[in-house]
């Protein structure tokens, strides 16, 4: 085949776009979705449309919800300690530090971290947004658990510089996590350390 049909090539390439996958694997997850029984597209796609159209972002936090709810399971939970507050950079951190049953607190979540090589600025992130929920709500302490990166590093320094002056503990996420690796990466034992070790920043 010299040329593929054009709505084989539209899903190679739409494949070729998502993180972590090249032409080869976009080409064989297309050829097997040819080849598959038609429920099994039929079902990827509903799954694709509904990610989009049946969720929000929670209008506290900021993590994913589902559409309609405005408010996420943990927003909304009575049995959460609410003076305590998560600052992580993706939904899937939540997830992650959710897996280790080890932590109680709120979250806040900042889509991103600060990166001038990518002109991403505070003012993109839902760093306002956190200045506002702090008026508001009575928070004991401020745990920053962006990702120990360059720019997680870059983006804590930022904050804890700007919440200084606010009547609050700052702690970040111990080390020990890989630096230069993902929260979501961590296992749930190094993540559990790294909450128990947290520590204060002055
Ligand atoms: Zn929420």
């Amino acid at each position: 085949m010299r040329v593929l049909p054009e709505p084989v090539q539209k899903l190679v390439d739409a494949f070729a776009r998502l993180p972590g996958v090249g032409p080869k694997t976009a080409s064989r997850l297309t050829f097997y979705l040819l080849r598959a029984d038609e429920d099994i597209s039929k079902s990827l796609a509903d799954a694709l449309i509904g990610i989009k159209q049946e969720t929000e972002l929670c209008e506290i936090c900021f993590n994913i919800t589902r559409k309609g709810d405005k408010m996420c399971e943990i927003c909304a939970s009575e049995a959460r300690d609410r003076d305590i507050l998560c600052i992580v950079e993706e939904p899937l951190d939540v997830l992650a530090i959710e897996k280790t049953g080890g932590y109680n607190g709120l979250y806040h979540v900042l889509h991103g971290v600060i990166s001038p090589i990518e002109g991403i600025g505070p003012e993109d992130l839902k760093i306002k947004d956190l200045y506002e929920r702090l008026k508001k709500e009575k928070i004991n302490e401020i745990i920053l658990a962006t990702n120990p990166s360059m720019e997680g590093d870059a983006t804590a320094m930022y904050l804890h510089e700007r919440l200084s002056p606010i009547d609050v503990r700052i702690t970040r996420l111990a080390l020990g996590l890989p630096v230069g690796g993902d929260l979501e990466y961590a296992d749930q034992n190094t993540l559990l350390r790294a909450f128990a070790g947290r520590r204060d920043l002055d």
